[in-house]
């Protein structure tokens, strides 16, 4: 078998390490041995960082516009409201480039900046029915050497308010999708069990996760949070149920925090955050030392939502640092470990991290430590898939595509 040599790399303990990939895994890891005639072909990475390829664990890669024309951002008439903002969605992907080429450039965004795995959510409603899946679909088989993608079959225009989307769900299901989605069962359904019934239905009945946009706020938010942990302990789902945003979370006391954190934690429910600038988020230090898995997406890039994003999980980790108000070192570790382990761990991949037997899917980037790199942001990386060099400075190279 073919093996690859990589010398000298740092590792996040800070020792020196050389790395043989063989298979696409790492065969062997060893002390760096500095030795007079390396093994031809070794790849020298001169002490930079290696690091496992960040987790992208929520995105939307049907609703993007980047690298299409400018879309400026059109805001709600009366406060935030998703309907309209569904409704402004709509109008901009009609004048949009074709979906599959707009996938493919917020894909490679996220793979030049290192993310090797993601979970993308795409819209399944009565309007666009399932051709939203249909073609990222098609995007994830063509790309399948370069990223592993879950994809999640999301009802952004509610179940119970949009006839016929509890079916079409089930046809997502069925056609590829992971996961099943939801959105805001009280706000948005105004039927939290009726919504949740359908959700859970579908995930028993087709075997797969399930991953909620939860945006309700307060303890409305919390009553969903504590329905659906209930919930996902009754059916024995552990790990395998996400609340993405949760951002209830983020605005009741810390008494009621510590209680909310025991029972996410027990019932193996993880938490995504994007650290989103203009509201309170969850608490990722207090969830964490709950037990909690939190972990982190870039959620909108450059869409109808907002223009913000840029898909690299490394400056989300420093966001996350920087809202959280982080400073020490094992505090940034905690940020990075939040677009890392806890990513993979949330998506259940296997073979994660820079060990013997993992997939040698990772980043080499220019930094002392994990703390700098959080701090620093280094866009000088190299990214590496099953050992082999899939891009550079940010982009993916020609010959991957
Ligand atoms: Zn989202």
């Amino acid at each position: 078998m073919d093996q690859t040599h990589f010398l000298n790399a740092r590792l996040a303990d800070g020792s020196l390490r050389d790395l043989t990939v063989a298979g696409g895994r790492f065969s062997a890891i060893a002390l760096a041995a500095n030795a007079t005639m390396p093994p031809s072909g070794a790849i020298d990475l001169a002490g930079q960082l290696v690091l496992p390829a960040f987790v992208e664990g929520h995105i939307h890669l049907d609703t993007s516009f980047y690298d299409d024309v400018w879309r400026p951002h059109i805001p709600c008439t009366n406060g935030f409201d998703v309907r309209e903002r569904v409704a402004f969605q709509m109008r901009n992907l009609e004048q949009a480039a074709p979906m599959a080429e707009r996938a493919r450039n917020q894909l490679e965004l996220c793979v030049g900046n290192g993310s090797l795995a993601m979970r993308s959510h795409v819209m399944v409603d009565a309007a666009v029915g399932l051709k939203h899946v249909e073609a990222i679909l098609a995007v994830r088989e063509k790309y399948r050497h370069l990223v592993d993608i879950q994809l999640v079959a999301f009802p952004q225009s509610g179940i119970l308010s949009s006839p016929g989307t509890a079916e079409l769900l089930d046809e997502a299901l069925k056609l590829g999708c992971d996961l099943i989605g939801g959105l805001d069962p009280a706000s948005f359904d105004r039927d939290v069990k009726g919504h949740l019934d359908v959700v859970f239905g579908l995930a028993e009945k087709r075997g797969a996760g399930i991953d909620i946009h939860l945006h309700d706020r307060g303890t409305l938010g919390l009553f969903e949070i504590e329905e659906i942990a209930a919930r996902t302990a009754t059916m024995g789902m552990q790990g395998k149920v996400v609340v993405s945003h949760a951002y209830g979370l983020g605005d009741i006391s810390a008494d009621a925090l510590a209680k909310a954190g025991e029972r996410i934690a027990g019932a193996g429910v993880a938490i995504m955050t994007n650290a989103p600038g203009d509201h309170p988020f969850p608490p990722v230090a207090a969830l964490r030392k709950a037990g909690v898995t939190v972990f982190a997406g870039s959620d909108n890039i450059r869409d109808s939502w907002w223009p913000y994003g840029d898909g690299d999980m490394l400056n989300r980790a420093n966001m996350i640092g920087y809202r959280s108000g982080f400073y020490e070192d094992c505090e940034l570790e905690a940020a990075y470990d939040v677009v890392s382990h806890a990513g993979a761990k949330a998506l259940g991949l296997e073979g994660y991290g820079i060990a013997v037997g993992a997939k040698a899917d990772f980043v080499a980037l220019k930094a002392e430590h994990v703390p700098e790199a959080v701090v620093a942001v280094p866009k000088d990386r190299t990214v590496y898939r099953a050992g082999r060099e899939v891009a550079r400075g940010g982009k993916v190279g020609p010959k991957t595509r």
